[in-house]
């Protein structure tokens, strides 16, 4: 999840982490906040306990959708064809009856055309 997180303009949200080594207790900066105040945060690159901190101590609000983020290269052909555009068909090469998936017109070929296999 994605959030925007406001605090003081160019300060930096900060927990207290438990040094694993020397047992200290130590200050350790998750993000800085731009000069308008603002962090976009994702909160899923950050410890549970660190986001429960976050979001007790500063003002949030949700992203719910980026524009900036660009549609990841493939996934543009699985969007799905709406109701009225053109749907592509697939013609019968023997009798020209017309099939809207590959696999139709393969069973019609099978079924209505057997004996003219090869044929153009
Ligand atoms: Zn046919």
């Amino acid at each position: 999840m994605k959030i925007k997180v406001y605090g003081q303009p160019n300060k930096s949200a900060k927990v207290r982490v438990l040094n694993p080594v020397s047992h200290q207790k130590i200050i350790r900066r998750l993000f800085t906040f731009d000069k308008d105040g603002v962090a976009i945060v994702d909160t899923d690159k950050l410890k549970a306990r660190h986001v429960k901190e976050l979001l007790k101590r500063y003002k949030y609000e949700e992203i719910v959708l980026l524009e900036a983020e660009e549609t990841p290269v493939g996934a543009v052909d699985e969007i799905p064809i709406e109701a009225d555009e053109p749907v592509k068909m697939y013609a019968c090469k023997h009798c020209g009856m017309e099939f809207d998936a590959p696999y139709k017109l393969a069973q019609h070929v099978r079924k209505e055309h057997p004996k003219n296999k090869g044929e153009t």
